[in-house]
């Protein structure tokens, strides 16, 4: 087999990694390479074209938002929206943070930080299913509390939070504060990996501030936003010209965002339609790869996931051996979140669920996309099964 055949049968499914461009993407932002390359802060004709579709694209995401466009601030990666987010909320002296266990390393990296300078974080465990319940983060409330950051859909595990249900349970929480002379709890939530199948307007979540990412949507890498909801008191965290409302100084990234409005307008198109088929694909793979081994376990609730993840622990095989099996047969899948993927470390998202570090290390995560057929799947289960036969 040559290399180009052996590219074509390869078959991805590590979507939650990141995904393709869509061509339709790409097309929209190729003209923002070339002929309408201009600056969008300079005052010629160049810079006005670029302005222009800057506007539009940021009204293009306010409209899917349903939110003003300038509640949208363009960064450059969702792990930078994350750390805006957290780091950038202005804070009294030692202020409380609610987090869970469960978040992106961008999130637990930026509260890290803001411990070392004396604020103090709580984090919120989940339960066996990878669920965070809203009555544990109720009690984690305290008086001088700021803000509260629960990621939507885990990366991992694909496990859906209660988001809404904690927005509005906070939206009481500050009537009372405001009623006793307390300040505002911010919520934050980051909806990296949820954007491509729930709904996720601020107003309907409740929330001040969100996450997104170009990468994970069909758009391309390096560009991401973060909602901020007005009056939300934030800090840059990178000072310069004062581009993106003071919020994010440098030269606007005009191709790429033009590229990210275009992935939500397709996620708007395809959401429904993507859930349904990649939900029936994801559990036919579920179905057989549980049905070859009696030692196999899905990770995290099934109930509550995302439809295109799946999670599961081979008892008895390292998954640095499957992946590399399966890799060879032209079968990529992930030992866990791509940040942390040659870190070799027991995912901590899956020792929150209570695995040890051993059956943390016999996980593998498979997640599907908008591409994947169903012949892929079907080739996936055989690559699998005789992996597994091969390795035992
Ligand atoms: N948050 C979640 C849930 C993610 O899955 C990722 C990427 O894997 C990130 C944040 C970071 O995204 P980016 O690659 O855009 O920095």
């Amino acid at each position: 087999m040559n290399s180009q055949e052996s590219k074509k049968s390869r078959i991805y499914l590590d979507y939650a990694a990141t995904t393709p461009v869509d061509s339709e993407v790409l097309k929209a932002m190729i003209p923002y390479f070339s002929d309408k390359f201009g600056n969008a802060s300079s005052v010629h004709s160049y810079g006005q074209e670029a302005i222009v579709a800057l506007d539009k694209a940021r009204q293009i995401i306010a409209d899917f938002f349903a939110c003003d466009w300038r509640e949208i601030i363009f960064t450059g990666s969702a792990t930078e929206s994350n750390n805006l987010a957290i780091r950038g909320l202005i804070k009294e002296t030692s202020v409380h943070i609610i987090t869970t266990t469960i978040e992106h390393e961008s999130v637990h990296e930026s509260l890290r930080q803001l411990e070392k300078s004396g604020h103090k974080v709580t984090r919120v465990k989940c339960d066996k299913e990878g669920l965070v319940s809203v009555s544990s983060i109720e009690k984690a409330v305290k008086d001088n509390t700021i803000l509260i950051s629960v990621i939507y859909a885990n990366n991992e595990i694909g496990v859906i939070q209660p988001v809404k249900e904690i927005g509005k349970l906070l939206e009481k929480i500050n009537k009372r504060r405001r009623e006793n002379g307390l300040n505002k709890i911010y919520f934050h939530t980051d909806a990296v990996q949820a954007l491509n199948y729930l709904e996720a307007r601020p107003d309907w979540l409740k929330v001040d501030m969100f996450t997104f990412s170009g990468h994970k949507i069909y758009g391309p890498k390096g560009i991401s936003g973060l909602y901020v909801r007005k009056n939300t008191p934030l800090n840059p965290l990178i000072l310069g010209g004062g581009q993106e409302f003071g919020l994010r100084s440098g030269t606007e990234n005009v191709a790429s965002s033009v590229g990210l409005a275009k992935a939500l307008e397709l996620v708007t198109k395809h959401r429904k339609k993507d859930s349904v088929r990649i939900t029936k694909l994801r559990d036919k793979l579920l179905d057989a790869i549980i049905k070859t081994n009696i030692n196999i376990k899905l990770n995290g609730s099934l109930k509550y996931r995302l439809p295109n993840n799946l999670n599961l622990r081979f008892a008895g095989y390292d998954n640095e051996t499957l992946l590399v099996a399966f890799d060879q047969v032209g079968l990529a899948v992930s030992a866990g979140s791509a940040c942390s993927a040659r870190a070799a470390k027991a995912s901590y998202v899956l020792s929150s669920l209570g695995l040890s570090d051993k059956e943390a290390k016999e996980s593998i995560r498979i997640t599907l996309g908008r591409y994947t057929t169903d012949a892929e799947i079907n080739s996936a289960i055989n690559i699998i099964k005789q992996s597994l036969k091969q390795l035992s």
